[in-house]
């Protein structure tokens, strides 16, 4: 089954507006002619600005709560997200499950409210590197896609976005191999509904450049990627939409 490639910026907590749209609008100018799908995850300040700037960018939040809305100081509803133009959220991603202290039951809940909301969530697992080392990999993926999609009808799965991301590899040059990568993504589309397993978007994130980018896409279950340092940089973020033409 052919799955439209989907690549992910995560300017995780960098840019002001101005920049965030300047960069948005050269972005779109020239990924003109890639076949990706553009997806940005900006700081909640930049989501209208860069909604607006860039239309043919689909941008979206890097976290969210879990309630409908209420006495949450310093969080952010769904509806909100939405509200400024979001279309997608990054949910789970290893920064906030290490610094927050993010449980998958708490994760859960937000993928169910990102459902419930009509926002798109991108639910992101990975093994950190003792567990790597451990080869324990598999039970990693098994336990956070279990209690992290629980809950979630196969119809709905369909529409989301799983991001593999080896905690080893972000942020720290250690990439995994397209092997190892494809790997992971194949065990992970094994444990999704065969009904619609083949329809999800699964990307692979850690340390994506322009100069492993290629590679990783060849591979048949890597279907997109999620970029976090070089998502900050113009030049390598282009090189990398404009994959198929590197
Ligand atoms: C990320 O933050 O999701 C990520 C993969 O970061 P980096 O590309 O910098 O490893």
């Amino acid at each position: 089954m052919e799955r439209q490639t989907i690549i992910t910026g995560n300017w995780k907590m960098h840019k002001t507006v101005e920049e965030g749209v300047a960069f948005a609008k050269a972005l779109e100018e020239k990924t003109a002619k890639s076949k990706a799908l553009v997806y940005l995850a900006v700081p909640f300040t930049a989501i209208r600005p860069v909604a607006q700037a860039a239309a043919r960018i689909v941008v979206g939040g890097q976290n969210m709560n879990d309630a409908t809305e209420g006495a949450f100081t310093g969080e952010i509803a769904a509806f909100m997200l939405k509200d400024a133009g979001a279309k997608f959220v990054l949910l789970g991603h290893s920064e906030r499950r290490r610094y927050f202290n993010e449980s998958n039951a708490f994760i859960n809940r937000k993928v169910l409210r990102a459902f419930q909301e009509g926002l798109q969530p991108v639910l992101c697992v990975g093994e950190t590197l003792e567990e790597h080392q451990n080869n324990q990999r598999d039970d990693v993926l098994f336990r956070q896609l279990s209690e992290c999609l629980d809950g979630v009808s196969a119809e709905k799965m369909a529409t989301m976005i799983i991001a593999y991301e080896p905690v080893w590899a972000i942020g720290t040059d250690l990439t995994a191999t397209p092997e190892e990568a494809e790997s992971a993504h194949q065990y992970i589309r094994s444990l999704i509904d065969p009904e619609v397993a083949e329809a999800v978007t699964i990307q692979y994130g850690g340390s994506v450049k322009p100069k492993n980018a290629k590679t990783l896409l060849e591979m048949p279950n890597i279907d997109g990627l999620l970029v976090g340092g070089a998502s900050l940089n113009l030049d390598f973020f282009v090189e990398i939409v404009n994959y198929n033409t590197l």
